[in-house]
């Protein structure tokens, strides 16, 4: 299919772009000129109006303009030129850190400027730091701009006036020629889409009259033009995926419920509702011949591990092997031992594997995989490097899928893959995804949801408490002790570095420890070495410990069904779904739970919103739309790290109510393959990575 001229024309063909120009472009992405059209301004300056100084706000940005009263260098902390601007509603410190001699003596009294900025708060009053500013005569009206600024992203070396007018030529050459239109003409009626030339001119250059209100929070029309397009490529993308392994064979998996049966049998309790469901849905994948594709969300403590164990009997029925991986090295030890304390009693054997495992017991769990004398591996990523192989891998149980990126989880279907067929592959979630984010992200997978908890399970009641009660806190948790309960105390910082965050779990286990003497006091943090992490989760799980102080490492999985306390150090520093992780650790047994988050003074309006939502439900789903309602899709999917959820004008939050039009015309295009891949490559385009698998 014919992508429009503008697709084939190299951006060398505007003036002046020559190799080194070409070449910060192209760390843009933009070889063509339509990439060049399709960079689109991130944001809008409001260059139109002069704003009183007396009605900025600390976050603002625009055009002032006053008299300076004074220029004068203070030392603070920094040497700095503080220049006094005033009109006659206000006045405002210009601030600059690196000035000439000049320039301070151009800044006379009496001076009109007329500047631009960021307005924050500083030592002074409301400050401008570096204000791009010209100085203006007041006897006549020097005009402002007519039409909003736009601000491109961009990359070293190229600025913003550079970067305009490039986008100046394009646009020229877009009322020459044209981009390819490529959603149909009468798709584009019916659901009222703008044409794609004219969104893409009015976004680079919105005009006087536009709705600036509009356009600044991005429900322009001419953005939502774009937006539905792709997110219909995002869509499509996955779909088409899904589509080629839908393609592919599966090891077909008809088992005869021998193993299941008397797995079930021998369990302690009978399925929820909820895990019988999801099993025969899962039973009916595995009995399918392509590949299972599925994502099962359920909340902490829902009974995730009772299903992934029958979903591995069934390929094991069925002749195959199974394989089920876990982030951490805790969490895959833990099911290891759940799997081999159900398994081996109906004769099977369950092999290990992670990377502490060394020498000659990695050689020995290896030669159990490749023989097939182990039908079931449990392991960390380790499961997936080159030096495995499996005898006859069936099924991929992944759990916690939220630790693993986009890449990781198509990496694994290769694992397995013969040219025949392809393995089944079983996603577990604990971490809700918000049904906007099952829609668009996880579009190649069909979804369960174990929305049910095992009976007898008490709520954790969850308590907001300041930092300043700290000494009570210490004394709830030596009660607690006291009455042999156990109890987590975990330690977080704002900070990425996770140096910093042992120190300062360190720091507080000694504290504790002395503030506490009588109790046996363990710590686990990230920085351990994984054996003497899992040396000190074995004793605290073996109650030979009463407090464990952590940071959030144990956030996922880990069972200890007699610890009930939980205190969370400024948990107004974590996300949502990650405090319900950690409260999950807490209510696993049958006595009362509690949950206590102790913050730090004074809270944000964000932040106390956020935990008053812990205190108010422990209904995972629920957090999980609150939170992508407070922080966005990237912090909630993680995708900052998968590099997976990058659009260019979408955000999945603002545009979530588009997304049912999109699969509905992804439903209605579907059939035209070349139209898809175009559409595909144009958003997409040169990095369609997960469309590739
Ligand atoms: P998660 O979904 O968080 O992975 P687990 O699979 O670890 O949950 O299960 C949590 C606990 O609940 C385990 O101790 C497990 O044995 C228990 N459990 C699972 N299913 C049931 C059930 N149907 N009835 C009672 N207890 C159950
Ligand atoms: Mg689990």
């Amino acid at each position: 299919m014919n992508v429009g001229v503008l697709a084939n024309q190299p951006v060398t063909v505007l003036k002046g772009v020559g190799a080194a120009l070409e070449q910060k472009l192209q760390k843009l992405d933009i070889l063509t000129l339509q990439d060049l059209l399709f960079h689109l301004p991130l944001r809008y300056q409001d260059r139109t109006r002069i704003m009183p100084i007396g009605s900025l706000r600390p976050g603002d940005e625009g055009v002032i303009e006053g008299e300076v009263k004074g220029a004068d260098i203070v030392m603070g902390r920094r040497r700095s030129l503080m220049v006094r601007l005033q009109d006659g509603t206000g006045t405002i410190s210009l601030r600059f850190f690196h000035f000439s001699a000049a320039q301070k003596n151009n800044l006379k009294p009496g001076v009109h400027l007329r500047c631009f900025g960021e307005i924050r708060t500083g030592a002074s009053g409301l400050e401008i730091y570096h204000p791009e500013y010209r100085r203006v005569d007041d006897t006549v009206i020097t005009p402002v701009e007519e039409s909003l600024t736009p601000i491109y992203p961009t990359t070293e070396g190229l600025n913003q006036t550079r970067l305009r007018a490039l986008t100046d030529a394009a646009l020229k050459y877009l009322e020459a020629g044209s981009l390819t239109e490529l959603i149909p003409d009468h798709l584009r009626q019916q659901w009222q889409l703008p044409p794609l030339n004219d969104a893409v001119s009015y976004l680079h250059r919105p005009p006087v009259d536009a709705d600036q209100d509009q356009l600044l929070d991005g429900y322009h029309p001419a953005q939502r033009r774009l937006a539905f397009e792709e997110l219909l490529a995002h869509h499509l993308s996955l779909q088409k995926l899904r589509n080629k392994t839908r393609q592919q064979g599966a090891p077909l998996m008809q088992g005869d419920g021998r193993y299941c049966q008397l797995f079930l049998q021998q369990l302690p309790f009978p399925l929820t509702n909820a895990q019988q469901r999801v099993a025969a849905e899962i039973g009916k994948d595995l009995s399918q011949p392509f590949p299972m594709l599925r994502l099962v969300q359920g909340d902490v403590g829902s009974g995730k591990t009772v299903v992934a164990a029958l979903a591995a009997l069934q390929a094991v029925e069925g002749g195959f092997q199974a394989a089920v991986m876990a982030p951490t090295e805790i969490l895959a030890e833990q099911h290891f031992i759940n799997f081999s304390n159900w398994l081996e009693p109906l004769g099977l054997k369950v092999a290990w594997l992670a990377g502490k495992l060394k020498g000659k017991k990695r050689q020995a769990q290896l030669e159990q995989i490749i023989s097939g004398e182990a039908q079931v591996v449990v392991g960390t990523h380790a499961l997936f490097q080159d030096e495995v192989s499996f005898a006859n891998l069936g099924l991929v149980v992944v759990d916690e899928q939220h630790r693993f990126g986009v890449h990781q989880r198509l990496a694994l279907r290769e694992k397995g893959r013969t040219d025949q067929r392809s393995p089944h592959q079983l996603i577990m979630t604990a971490t809700p995804i918000p049904r906007t984010l099952t829609m668009s992200a996880y579009a190649d997978l069909d979804c369960s949801i174990i929305d049910e908890l095992p009976p007898g399970r008490t709520p954790v009641n969850t308590v907001v408490i300041s930092d300043q009660r700290r000494a009570e806190v210490v004394q709830r948790v030596r009660d607690a002790c006291v009455q042999g309960r156990q109890v987590y105390w975990v330690c977080t910082l704002i900070e990425e570095s996770e140096a910093l965050q042992c120190q300062a779990a360190e720091v507080t286990a000694e504290e504790l420890k002395e503030a506490l003497s009588e109790l046996r006091i363990g710590l686990v943090h990230g920085r351990m070495k994984p054996t003497e992490k899992a040396a000190i989760m074995a004793s605290y799980k073996a109650a030979e410990l009463d407090l464990l102080v952590a940071t959030t490492v144990i956030e996922v999985g880990v069972d200890v069904p007699n610890a009930s306390v939980m205190i969370i150090e400024n948990p107004e520093r974590l996300g949502l779904a990650q405090l319900h992780q950690l409260r999950g650790r807490v209510g696993r047994g049958s006595v009362e739970s509690f949950c206590l988050l102790m913050y730090h003074a004074p809270l944000s309006q964000q932040g106390r919103e956020r935990l008053s939502v812990m205190r108010e439900t422990t209904d995972g789903f629920r957090i999980a739309e609150k939170d992508l309602e407070l922080r966005g899709p990237g912090e909630v999917l993680g995708t900052r790290q998968t590099g997976m959820m990058a659009f260019k004008v979408a955000d999945l939050q603002r545009d979530s109510d588009l997304l049912t039009r999109v699969k509905q015309v992804a439903g209605q295009i579907a059939a035209d393959s070349q139209l898809t891949d175009a559409i595909i490559q144009r958003w997409l385009g040169r990095d369609e990575q997960y469309a590739t698998v």
